[in-house]
């Protein structure tokens, strides 16, 4: 029996509130749920005559500050399978539109280690290495071997192995031309044998509580611990619109990090392997007073200072004057520019 080929529903002055974490209302000229590879020279025809396009995954990294004239592409491509196999690795290839957490929960079920400290990370397999998504000292760069991705400005695909990728903090070529490419599948190159990374603040301890041996702890205890320091400090993006960290950790040099250390001797600071410092955004943010600040239905959630939030009703443009007021006050008072972590749009 040859596979159907499913045909492509494209909706027009479609509503995005659904289509992004934080829940806000805004509207798409056009809009398209891409579900096969099949539908992709469909899709290339839609975009002929669209004067911009957006690559979606389920939106937890974006923030809509108006409707977006253009078509939008909703990446919900599946499929998981196993390329090779040796007695120390495994590698997967898995579809761009995947649940990024079933995906790990998935791979430590088949005994596949490394990604355990990148579990409840919202978001989709094909936004990951856009953005390089990193907790708790492990980032995707460190297992990722490859990804396949269609161009969509000439519609050919195109293969791009890690050091093409050009991964960075937070960071990857693809954020350099975003809407350039679709991802179609990334490929995982994960350890057979597990190598806990257990150095961040609260894992050890929160092993101890879930009843594990925080010296030897199985991966997914691991995972579970990690899922718990998230669900303690993060809010449901099913139940609080929001989209994780709203700003990335500055780098700065060592210099002007001991000037800054000089006045706030409390500030943290995690030394880079390249010589920088990483500062905690939310705690530059809690210091200029806005943890659970709150007007209207936009605001920061009470336990984390780095997560703007929708509490309902708040309009992207709301959100992103809050945003602003943010970054102007930790400018003030520290002399740091605070970069926003999720596409804004319009960029
Ligand atoms: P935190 O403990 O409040 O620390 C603030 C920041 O300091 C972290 O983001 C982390 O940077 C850095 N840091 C902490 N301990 C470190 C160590 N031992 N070595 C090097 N850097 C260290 O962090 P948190 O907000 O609860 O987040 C915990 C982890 O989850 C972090 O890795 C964070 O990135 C991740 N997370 C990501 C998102 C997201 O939306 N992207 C949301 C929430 C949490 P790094 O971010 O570089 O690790």
């Amino acid at each position: 029996m040859p596979d159907t080929i499913l045909p492509m529903e494209i909706r027009k002055n479609a509503d995005l509130a659904g289509f992004n974490s934080f829940g806000t209302g805004a509207r798409a000229t056009r809009l398209i749920q891409l579900r096969s590879v099949d539908q992709v020279p469909s899709l290339l025809g839609e975009l002929k005559q669209a004067s911009r396009v957006l690559v979606l995954g389920v939106g937890s990294n974006v923030l809509f500050k108006r409707d977006f004239d253009g078509l939008v592409v909703i990446n919900q491509l599946k499929g998981k399978r196993i390329l090779a196999e040796d007695e120390n690795s495994a590698t997967l290839d898995i579809a761009a539109g995947e649940n990024w957490h079933d995906f790990v929960r998935w791979s430590l079920a088949q005994e596949f280690f490394g990604l355990e400290n990148l579990s409840l990370i919202p978001g989709s397999v094909g936004a990951a290495p856009i953005q390089n998504i990193g907790a708790y000292g492990v980032e995707l760069e460190r297992y990722f071997e490859s990804l396949s991705a269609i161009d969509l400005a000439s519609g050919e695909q195109r293969e791009f192995d890690r050091a093409q990728c050009r991964f960075g903090y937070r960071d990857s070529c693809f954020k350099a031309q975003p809407d350039r490419y679709l991802i179609v599948s990334v490929r995982f190159r994960l350890d057979k044998i597990l190598h806990p990374v257990l150095d961040y603040a609260g894992i050890r301890e929160m092993l101890v509580l879930q009843g594990a041996n925080p010296e030897s702890p199985d991966a997914l205890q691991i995972s579970d611990a990690i899922s718990t320091l998230r669900v303690n400090k993060l809010p449901p993006p099913e139940l609080i619109g929001n989209v994780g960290s709203f700003f990335k950790n500055p780098l700065v040099s060592v210099q002007r990090y001991s000037r800054i250390q000089a006045e706030f001797p409390d500030m943290p600071g995690y030394r880079q392997p390249e010589g920088t410092y990483k500062l905690s955004a939310a705690w530059l943010i809690e210091q200029c007073g806005w943890k659970g600040y709150r007007n209207g239905d936009a605001g920061v959630y009470e336990r984390h200072a780095l997560v703007l939030v929708n509490h309902g009703t708040a309009t992207g443009e709301q959100i992103w004057q809050l945003a602003s007021r943010i970054r102007q006050s930790v400018s003030g008072k520290f002399g740091i520019e605070l970069e926003p972590e999720p596409r804004v749009i319009p960029d």
